[in-house]
């Protein structure tokens, strides 16, 4: 079956930080969406998050001519080779620059094949999928706090709020080789995948998240915006990254 998809992207730097260190992808033509969170100083974080997001989509393109009609297989393989790339490209650029060392990002990419989504990340950006009004996480975040979470030693209320909550476990930059997660989906008209930076999911509970996605379904825009809003309202303590994608039937 074919969908059609219609979607929007934004970012926010928040109401604590003085830069904006995520940067993020929405590109229908491909259909290929991600969000990418940075972190080092001296702007390297704002530089780690590009370059992911530059080199994930160039190699997506270069790859898939005509991505509606590949098959999922080979986007899989696509997307896994396209997030090993932008790896390995933030880890040259920190050769011989000393200011950068240290210097990574998240990533969290899905792209649609036919009514297949997969999704791809490292670290802590999220994706999540609303379908007939219900939200499910399509990732599992790669941060202590999480991991704390699936040993049973930390409660998913304690995590929400803890202190080392930005401590991620896996991130593109560090190392030459990266474990990328993939999942597959189905995409069914009226679905809703929702990609973010920890900025909301943090300020915002995933009832919080649910409900802003259902009062403003089928309105990307506007559903980004209602997100963006109520993360800084709620305090706006980090930089806020969302990308929305409304699937609707096959034309
Ligand atoms: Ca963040």
């Amino acid at each position: 079956m074919t969908v059609s998809v219609t979607s929007y992207g934004m970012t926010d730097v928040g109401r604590r930080r003085d830069s904006n260190e995520d940067a993020f992808l929405d590109d229908d033509d491909l259909r290929l969406y991600a969000v990418a969170d940075g972190m080092g100083g001296h702007a390297a974080g704002e530089i780690a998050s590009s370059l992911a997001i530059e080199s994930l989509a160039s190699t997506v393109k270069a790859a898939l001519a005509q991505p509606i009609a590949a098959d999922v297989d080979r986007a899989e393989e696509v997307l896994r080779d396209a997030v090993s790339r932008a790896n390995r490209r933030i880890c040259e650029s920190v050769l011989g620059r000393d200011e950068w060392r240290g210097m990574g990002t998240t990533v969290v990419a899905a792209i649609l094949v036919g009514d297949q989504a997969v999704v791809a990340h490292v670290g802590d950006s999220r994706a999540y999928l609303m379908h007939e009004g219900s939200l499910t996480r399509l990732t599992s975040d790669h941060s202590w706090v999480s991991e704390q979470v699936r040993m049973g030693l930390l409660s998913e209320n304690d995590a929400h709020r803890h202190p080392m909550r930005n401590i991620v476990t896996r991130a593109l930059g560090n190392r030459e080789d990266v474990d990328v997660e993939i999942r597959r989906s189905t995409a069914r008209p009226g679905d809703v995948f929702l990609l973010c930076s920890d900025g909301l999911n943090t300020m915002l509970t995933d009832e919080e998240i649910r409900a802003a996605l259902r009062d403003h379904a089928g309105d990307a825009r506007a559903a980004c915006e209602a997100l963006v809003d109520a993360a800084n309202r709620r305090g706006g303590e980090d930089n806020t990254t969302v990308v929305v994608v409304n699937v609707a039937g096959g034309p």
